[in-house]
């Protein structure tokens, strides 16, 4: 349609959309925009309340989960195959251990302050205006903690810490092992939950001896109880409660397996990507912007490549560390480099790169 044609209701549809219009005007602008009040309520309260809180929580449901799993989930796999069990309560163990330990490491291990004079010295990009104090590369403030932390990727308040180059591969590793954790849960449970809530075959713990009896209490409607009917009666309201319950646990447990691998698992899915990037998600934000704005291919200057960018994070180019022992299994280990000076990729790469 020519320019001279444009209807009225055109005219009014291009009025109104030029009230929005905005040159950095995106899908994820949006979804910024909104979050905004829940992030400034996250930020005013998080600290001294909503932090330790938020780690509580954690705590309470993972050990609800693994609870359930002694309860209902490891008598019911025993009555099947006491080998098989073995095997599975040896996974759960693992799956718990490492999770416990990078849970614990990424709350109490500090990110990493920017305070070694003598390092700054060499390496000191800018100051930060906030804290008054010398910003190494890659180095950002926290508005929560109201400190700059080396290579800072994000404030977790789930962690009530703030995740960043000495923390960020315990933060990885919680994700995934409480991703592969749900996986197990909801691998090895949906038998029994199948069984047990959608075809009603009363396969709980201690309940399937008694149910098979034939219950004397309408017979008995008429006359006082005996003192056997009386705890037979008392024994089958406790097994009708114990077993509603159970099936409580069970909604409860899926329904948080469910939920859980599905937000946590994209969310790791996320950082893998941004590890893969050598990026943090600050530095996402940052090089999108340049991306944007940059007329040729923009290159990261600290992406070294997919398997070098993991090698780093997971601090596995130091003498004696192998992904066996020190990824499957708890290691304190750091992470390759000091957090102040990054390798870059050189002149003759950015060029290959933006070639590509
Ligand atoms: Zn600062
Ligand atoms: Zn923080």
């Amino acid at each position: 349609m020519s320019k001279g044609n444009i209807s009225s209701i055109q005219k009014l549809k291009l009025w109104f959309y030029t009230l929005f219009y905005h040159s950095s005007f995106s899908f994820e602008y949006v979804v910024d925009t909104i979050m905004e009040p829940i992030f400034w309520f996250v930020d005013q309260v998080s600290q001294p309340i909503l932090g330790p809180a938020f780690v509580v929580v954690v705590v309470i449901l993972v050990s609800y989960v693994v609870v359930v799993a002694h309860l209902i989930g490891l008598p019911f796999w025993t009555a099947k195959s006491s080998t098989f069990t073995a095997f599975l309560a040896g996974t759960g163990y693992w799956i718990l251990t490492n999770l416990t330990f990078n849970f614990y490491k990424v709350a109490k291990t500090s990110p990493g302050l920017p305070t070694d004079t003598e390092r700054l010295l060499k390496c000191t990009v800018t100051i930060c205006k906030k804290c008054i104090s010398p910003k190494p590369p890659r180095t950002h403030h926290c508005s929560i903690c109201n400190q700059c932390y080396l290579n800072m990727d994000h404030h977790c308040p789930w962690v009530n810490n703030c995740v960043g180059h000495f923390n960020r591969r315990y933060f990885f590793m919680t994700m995934v092992y409480i991703v592969l954790g749900c996986c197990f849960i909801m691998l090895f449970g949906v038998e029994l939950a199948f069984r047990e809530v959608i075809m009603d075959e009363h396969i709980l713990p201690d309940c399937t001896n008694v149910q098979t009896q034939e219950l004397p209490l309408d017979s008995s409607a008429d006359e006082d109880l005996s003192e056997c009917d009386e705890d037979y009666a008392l024994l089958y309201l406790g097994i009708v409660v114990e077993r509603r319950l159970f099936r409580y646990f069970i909604y409860f447990a899926g329904l948080l397996c469910i939920g859980t691998s599905l937000a946590l698992g994209g969310l790791t899915l996320w950082h893998a990507k941004l590890i893969n990037m050598g990026e943090t998600s600050i530095e996402y934000h940052i090089n999108k912007a340049d991306r944007k704005k940059s007329d040729q291919a923009f290159v990261n200057p600290y992406d070294l490549g997919k398997r070098r960018n993991w090698e780093v994070l997971l601090g596995l180019d130091q003498p004696n560390t192998s992904f066996f022992r020190h990824i499957l299994f708890p290691s304190s280990h750091k992470p390759t480099g000091d957090g102040y000076v990054w390798s870059h990729i050189t002149e003759a790469a950015k060029r290959r790169r933006k070639l590509q």
